[in-house]
């Protein structure tokens, strides 16, 4: 299996050059030359399945060439040791749970999906790679827990100084060994500048092997496809149409859900809900495609006025609308209504939502106004305590800290303070 260029000026790479060049020359997205549809069996047995069968089974066709069968097999148990359930709301909503990682965010499996890729990759070479990415928050936490301890990488996180959360820091600067957490005086804007620079300077380049860990690797994004087959293998007995509202910012996750159909798993829409950075919504009302400055919001790791995968969707259904539409819903929520939803979930029978979560079940509920007889699963994207405030002050109510996250509480903050591209500069020189 080969990836090609989105922007089709680029030569078509196998998996492992896609995952080391994360973006190909051309600055296009890499994308699978060909998805080959599993047997309808697999679905109709799915429930005998192990999540790490049914992973392995829908991963292998895009790697097989590159990672041999044991060795995807040790990667997908270092992955997937946690669990992924679907919770009951209502008799036809239900919210599948996908912050059971170190981090409590779905970025968790992309991330430490990459990392063990990246590691076995690089085992015969002697030169180490160094990952570099600049986070506002929740991908730093994700990508240096994927990351630690992975032998030959080492990891260089950029995060604006005093605009992330506590947690979200202590997750950053806590870890050590072969993690660097470098503290900008700025905002998210001049870090991820900063590390485009460093991807464009040559000397840099000449001295160092750079890659990146951003969500459009497709070491990152295909495996976010898992989520919505271990959904289906637990909804399934529902015996109702499922349609799932995935919460969406840069689209990977959404995307990989769509992947997720085009190997054959029987669900037939999908609904894209956003907070007032809605790019997406009004494309899909007017058809015309117009990128706008974020805007911040409560649901702030979907503050993207430009996604970076919406493109692969687009692709995916070759550019038709009419295809794209009968597919896919997207609707835009305030930061007003997602307080009134944390609420309403709340109410219904004592469960509690994160900001993302919520903008999740107000998709659903929209699309549900005009097509009741579904069963409706909304993807709870982050544990509410990564938005503690927010949550404890709409719900007045306090939150218990779980283990994983105690555990960063008690640590000791370690960062490096840079305030120029030179400062990162001389620090990817000198160390
Ligand atoms: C990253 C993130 C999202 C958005 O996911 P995309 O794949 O970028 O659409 C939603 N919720 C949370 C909590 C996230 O961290």
């Amino acid at each position: 299996m080969k990836f090609y260029s989105l922007n089709n000026t680029a030569p078509k790479v196998s998996f492992d050059t896609a995952v080391v060049n994360g973006i190909a020359p051309d600055k296009g997205l890499y994308f699978p030359e060909e998805i080959t549809p599993l047997p309808a069996s697999f679905f109709e047995h799915i429930e005998n399945l192990t999540n790490e069968e049914i992973a392995f089974t829908a991963i292998r066709q895009f790697v097989t060439e590159v990672i041999p069968d044991n060795v995807l097999k040790d990667i997908l148990k270092e992955v997937l040791d946690f669990d992924f359930p679907v919770i009951d709301i209502t008799s036809n909503i239900g919210t599948l749970e996908l912050f059971h990682g170190p981090t409590m965010a779905f970025k968790d499996v992309g991330a430490r999906f990459m990392a063990q890729c990246l590691g076995y990759f690089s085992r015969a070479s002697k030169n180490e790679v160094t990952v570099l990415v600049a986070t506002s928050g929740d991908t730093g936490g994700a990508v240096a827990n994927g990351f630690l301890g992975v032998d030959g990488v080492k990891v260089v996180i950029l995060y604006p100084s005093g605009k992330v959360s506590d947690i979200q820091e202590r997750q950053l600067t806590t870890l050590g060994q072969n993690i660097t957490a470098l503290e900008v005086d700025g905002m998210f804007d001049d870090c991820q500048a900063m590390v485009k620079n460093a991807f464009l300077d040559k000397e840099l380049l000449d001295n160092k092997k750079l890659t990146s860990a951003n969500s459009i690797n497709v070491a990152r994004w295909l495996p976010q496809l898992f989520y919505f087959l271990f959904a289906y293998k637990q909804a399934k007995s529902q015996d109702k149409e499922i349609i799932f509202s995935v919460p969406s910012g840069n689209f990977g996750n959404i995307c990989a859900g769509l992947m997720a159909q085009r190997l054959g798993m029987p669900v037939k829409h999908f609904i894209a809900a956003t907070n007032v950075n809605d790019t997406v919504p009004q494309f899909m009302q007017t058809k015309e495609y117009s990128p706008k400055p974020s805007t911040a919001t409560i649901s702030n790791a979907m503050d993207v006025g430009d996604p970076s995968n919406f493109i692969r969707i687009r692709h995916l259904f070759q550019n038709n609308f009419d295809l794209l539409k009968d597919n896919l819903s997207a609707y835009s929520f305030t930061d007003n209504e997602t307080k009134k939803a944390l609420k309403e979930i709340n109410d219904i029978n004592g469960y509690v939502a994160d900001p993302h979560g919520a903008v999740g079940y107000l998709g659903l509920k929209k699309y549900q106004e005009l097509h009741p007889d579904t069963y409706g699963i909304f993807l709870e994207t982050a544990h509410p305590v990564k938005f503690l405030d927010i949550v404890e002050e709409t719900l007045d109510e306090k939150l218990e800290i779980p283990a994983q996250i105690q555990k960063v509480m008690n640590k000791t903050k370690a960062s490096i303070k840079i305030a120029s591209y030179d400062e990162l500069k001389n620090f990817l020189l000198s160390s």
